[in-house]
């Protein structure tokens, strides 16, 4: 069975930021604009890595809230959290009233941003916030 995440992650164009294992990538098939995931860049399970690691992964949805309320002003943030096979967690920026009635009787929902645009404006908020990283 291939890995969702593996696969994502032979994405190049997906991803926001690295930082040593750690790998920020767009969703690609996202909820709302800036649906980020937040994984490492071997496929592990959560009794694969340390502690550590782990509570790096969560520093870091830490800091891309930042990034992301700086670029889309949410109203609030939800993260799911996957441990098996591959731990990552993902981000998903909400707005009071996102889910619409197209989503829910249609099963279809508009995001009103392409994923490069999306790429683009978080990088630059990254550049921004940490300019030396
Ligand atoms: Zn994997």
């Amino acid at each position: 069975m291939t890995c969702e995440v593996c696969e994502i992650l032979k994405n190049e164009r997906l991803v926001v930021y690295r930082d040593g294992q750690i790998v920020v990538l767009h969703n690609p098939h996202p909820f709302n604009n800036g649906h980020l995931i937040i994984t490492i860049s071997s496929h592990k399970s959560i009794d694969e890595i340390d502690k550590s690691l782990f509570i790096e992964l969560m520093g870091t949805a830490k800091k891309f809230t930042a990034i992301l309320q700086r670029v889309y002003n949410p109203h609030g943030f939800n993260i799911g959290i996957s441990l098996k096979p591959h731990v990552y967690i993902q981000l998903v920026p909400r707005w009071s009233g996102d889910v619409s009635f197209v989503t829910l009787f249609y099963n279809i929902k508009v995001v009103p941003e392409t994923i490069e645009d999306s790429i683009n404006r978080i990088k630059s908020a990254v550049r921004e916030a940490w300019p030396l990283s």
